[in-house]
């Protein structure tokens, strides 16, 4: 590649010698003329190249490299190549550009790209989310114009973003941890996290911790109180026997409250129920009514109701603690003379097992809270009848973990049903039902058909 132009120098140089041999041999005049004629058609030449690389720097959608012989061809080929790496390195540009937005949008957590005024340049849709915002809408709108709480436009004021701002989301609908990092010139990086789950978390860890040492703090202050007195006095024997009694009640509560947490701490742990093992629900039922009727002592009627012949699959020690609960709770909470069934119904579709009760019942506003930890609606009745304020958690966790559901039904004065929804996959035909029924239909040994039948709608 020639980087003077050679051939049109040398073309002038011949022209030149050419024009002076003319000139001598005929005269100056025609010389001249020559001269110029070449070197006119010289221009004329680059003129067209000239315009030829006008329209092509020009053109519209890119056209092919026009074909030129020399310095042009050189130009051409020069400007096409830089043209292409350019493309290219356009192109890689962009792709890079793309995955990186690609990437920052996958981000659960919020990112806002803030100019030196604190106005909004580019984000991602968590940070659309966490504001309420729409990047296309709100770029170039200060951040306080969407978020205007107090202590969130002090913070970006005060701009010492060392800590981070827990502040509530424009719409109020979740808690978000914000902060911000500076970078390049003057810009800002607003990042938001939503807190809303890990708060609540948090919350009910606070909770749990504070309730679990005020249930045992008390049984533990009586009991010290007791030993001391115990030690300290001269009582007679049926008083000690006394003493030692109300000890050991209070040591047995705190041992039950310690079981049963220690119960929901194994089924929060534990991986979930087995759908392969059988339990014998005949025999299960047989055995709820008789703890039922001794826990009861003749003070109510306890009847039991069995309809459809399918056994379940799980964990039994789990299923019978959490059906014994809602039946032992209907003895503690229904007063003597009344009456508690079991009902037990099963069919194709699913299964339930129900506690109805005839006892004091449940306000309305009670009932979504009944199934958390230490919630009661009556304290001191629950702690008189032996409670814990753990059973109906527990019997949530047991049911959960069977894919199985809790609904309460309840009319203060008149009574409660705690019914447990089972699904058909938790069902398997029975191997006959042995439980003494009081109700509902006997179910019979099914017939080998009827059991297929059975059978196939429950896989
Ligand atoms: P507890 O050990 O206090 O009975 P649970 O978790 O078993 O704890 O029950 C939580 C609360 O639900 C009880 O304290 C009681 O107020 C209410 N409850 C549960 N079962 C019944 C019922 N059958 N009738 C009326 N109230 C009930």
């Amino acid at each position: 590649m020639g980087s003077l132009p050679v051939r049109t120098l040398l073309i002038l140089a011949t022209a030149a010698v050419l024009s002076l041999a003319i000139a001598t041999i005929v005269n100056a005049a025609v010389g001249w003329a020559v001269f110029s004629c070449v070197t006119l058609a010289l221009l004329a030449h680059h003129l067209r190249r000239l315009g030829l690389l006008h329209r092509w720097l020009y053109r519209p959608g890119g056209s092919a490299v026009p074909e030129c012989e020399g310095v042009w061809g050189d130009v051409f080929e020069a400007l096409y190549r830089r043209d292409r790496d350019s493309a290219a390195r356009e192109r890689e540009l962009a792709l890079t550009l793309t995955r990186f937005r690609e990437t920052v949008q996958a981000f659960p957590d919020g990112v806002i790209v803030l100019d030196a005024g604190n106005q909004i340049v580019w984000g991602n849709v968590a940070a659309e989310r966490h504001f309420g915002i729409s990047f296309s809408a709100d770029a170039g709108q200060p951040i306080t114009n969407m978020m205007r709480q107090p202590e969130f436009v002090a913070y970006l004021a005060a701009g010492e973003f060392a800590q981070r701002l827990k502040v509530r989301s424009p719409r109020g609908d979740a808690l978000l941890s914000v902060t911000v990092i500076r970078y390049g010139e003057s810009q800002k990086l607003l990042h938001s996290r939503d807190i809303t789950q890990a708060e609540r978390v948090e919350a009910v860890r606070r909770d749990f911790v504070a309730n679990v040492s005020h249930e045992l703090r008390t049984p533990l202050t009586v009991l010290v109180g007791f030993l001391e007195t115990v030690r300290e006095l001269k009582l007679e024997p049926s008083q000690r026997r006394d003493y030692l009694n109300m000890m050991e009640a209070q040591s047995r509560r705190m041992q039950r409250i310690v079981e049963d947490l220690l119960m929901l701490s194994t089924l929060e742990s534990a991986p979930p129920a087995a759908d392969d093992e059988r339990i014998a629900v005949g025999r299960l039922l047989d055995r709820v009514r008789a703890e039922t009727e001794a826990l009861s002592a003749g003070r109510h009627r306890v009847t039991l109701e069995a309809r459809g012949d399918f056994d379940l699959l799980g964990a039994e020690t789990e299923i019978a603690s959490a059906w014994s609960n809602l039946a032992s709770n209907a003895v503690r909470y229904t007063p003597a003379g009344g009456e508690i069934r079991l009902i037990w119904d099963a069919a194709s579709d699913g299964a339930t097992f129900a506690v109805a009760d005839t006892g004091i019942g449940i306000d309305h506003e009670h009932i979504p809270r009944l199934t958390e930890r230490f919630y009661r609606v009556d304290r001191s009745r629950s702690r008189e009848t032996g409670g814990t304020g753990l059973g109906l958690a527990i019997v949530k966790h047991v049911l959960t973990r069977h894919d199985a559901t809790l609904e309460i039904e309840s009319v203060p004065g008149a009574g409660s049903r705690f019914i447990a929804h089972f699904p058909a996959r938790r069902l398997t035909p029975a191997h006959g039902i042995s439980a003494r029924v009081d109700g509902g239909a006997e179910i019979p040994e099914p017939p080998p058909t009827a059991r297929e039948t059975a059978r196939a709608i429950s896989s």
